[in-house]
């Protein structure tokens, strides 16, 4: 049997047309994208069994074959998408092949994604994808597979082995930008946090559930070969888990496991670490180059409504600065614009924040995802836009007025902030500020590259992937 496993992609940032332009150019040159392995897929594929034949489409590097011969198309799918999801499915169900969906946005809003393909799968697939592929081939295949929220030793070793699926013309093109691969691992699932405006505690329950520090290993070392085999030299690695460092027990034994494996990482964790200061000083020697905290807002008020818990972390925040700065990895910090208690005020507490810290922010807009408790309110409140607005969910759009400012002044708001923290000069200066602060070594070519700067000077010992070696 054949299996067509396919991410739709979509170009589209912002209705904005500044902030198109300057997302979009951070895009093209590297700075907020690497070229790398799509993990959903790669996890797909290690849960089919090998007598299943596999091809995988990641639209953004690939062109999907929709005249090609396959049993199965299975389709995975954040919000975004979404719509390219449907259109998708729609050219294949035309001919008469059977397609599945998956991924956040089918997790969310199953009935929505019902009509469009002949099965849905709700959350983690683990146990659900194995099977339906059993059914399937008994012809007794369900319209919705509903997934537990599974131990994660059931989840497999990606097949590292396909990478070579995504070694396209496209995918090249930005690695020569770029000079790196990006490996998604994941180790953990779930929060028990619940923010207003994340899906995670959602879709993956409240329970913080990890995977053995061996299973993570073997992970990491499946990867390191298979990248080997096919020519990589230099991968950066970037734990996809929305909150790696929750439980500190955990996490301390992990950094311990990463140092041995040397290699160079970058994760999602929240302020909760302010409370060990031994594990973040030993982040760096386990290879940490990247630390991305969602601070949200510097301001109690902003924070109350879509992060309770983070609103009582804000006195922390400085603390945390003062204690992580000198460790030696770029500290990326993540602000969403657009609360209703935001105003003038608690934006510009924000750029007074900034200016004290050499760090790399980035910022979003609130965003109502669907199904979120944050989408619910609005939704009551009738503030929610008439027509459907999936393809706008990417946090680069305004999808509904905050109560304190109008989208007209936000808008500006956001331009301000983006273009003095993210400008080349600023970056620059990140990058002078922590040279002084830690002696680097060559490696440092993961945070001079996010921070991108002088990163030519570091390059030559990469090894160059010339098309005619490839697949
Ligand atoms: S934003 Fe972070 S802390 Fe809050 S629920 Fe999501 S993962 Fe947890």
């Amino acid at each position: 049997m054949k299996i067509a496993f396919i991410a739709p992609h979509l170009k589209f940032i912002s209705e904005y047309k500044p902030i198109d332009d300057l997302v979009s150019e951070e895009i093209n040159n590297g700075l907020l994208k690497l070229p790398e392995f799509n993990l959903p897929l790669l996890t797909l594929a290690a849960l089919t069994p090998k007598s299943f034949e596999i091809s995988i489409f990641d639209e953004e590097y690939k062109p999907i074959d929709f005249e090609g011969d396959f049993d199965i198309v299975a389709i995975s799918s954040p919000t975004f998408t979404i719509f390219r999801a449907y259109e998708i499915a729609k050219k294949f169900r035309e001919r008469g092949v059977y397609t599945v969906i998956g991924g956040n946005h089918p997790t969310l809003l199953p009935a929505e994604a019902a009509p469009h393909v002949d099965t849905v799968f709700v959350g983690e697939v683990e146990e659900t994808w194995p099977q339906f592929l059993k059914d399937f081939q008994k012809r007794e295949a369900k319209k919705i597979y509903y997934g537990t929220q599974p131990d994660l030793s059931l989840s497999p070793i990606p097949r590292w082995d396909l990478m070579s699926e995504f070694f396209t013309p496209e995918a090249i093109k930005m690695f020569r930008t770029t000079h790196r691969w990006e490996i998604k691992l994941n180790a953990t699932r779930g929060c028990p946090r619940d923010c207003e405006f994340c899906s995670s505690t959602r879709i993956y329950g409240p329970k913080y559930r990890k995977k053995s520090i061996p299973q993570v290993t073997q992970e990491i070392r499946a990867a390191k070969k298979w990248s080997k085999h096919f020519g990589i030299d230099q991968c950066f690695f970037m734990f996809c888990d929305d909150n790696l460092l929750l439980d500190v027990q955990y996490g301390s034994k992990l950094l311990d496991a990463l140092k041995e494996e040397k290699i160079s990482w970058g994760a999602f964790t929240d302020i909760g670490i302010h409370k060990h200061p031994e594990l973040i000083q030993k982040l760096y020697s386990s290879g940490c180059r990247v630390l991305n905290l969602g601070f949200e807002s510097v301001s109690q008020a902003s924070l109350q409504s879509i992060a309770p818990w983070k609103s009582k972390q804000v006195m922390h925040y400085e603390e945390f600065m003062e204690m992580a700065l000198g460790e030696g990895f770029l500290i990326n910090l993540g602000f969403i614009l657009g609360t209703d208690n935001d105003t003038e005020e608690t934006i510009q507490l924000i750029d007074d924040f900034l200016t004290r810290y050499p760090i790399l922010p980035n910022f979003l807009f609130l965003t109502p995802f669907p199904n979120q408790a944050l989408t619910n309110r609005l939704k009551k409140e009738g503030r929610l836009p008439k027509k459907l607005y999936w393809d706008r969910c990417n946090a680069y759009n305004i999808l509904f007025e905050p109560k304190q400012m109008s989208k007209e002044e936000l808008h500006r708001q956001f331009i301000y902030l983006y273009k003095k923290y993210r400008s080349p000069e600023h970056r620059q200066t990140i990058n002078d500020e922590l040279l002084s602060r830690k002696q680097w070594s060559v490696d440092q070519v993961h945070l001079r590259f996010d921070l991108g700067t002088k990163m030519k000077l570091y390059t030559p010992f990469l090894k160059e992937l010339e098309l005619s070696q490839l697949k």
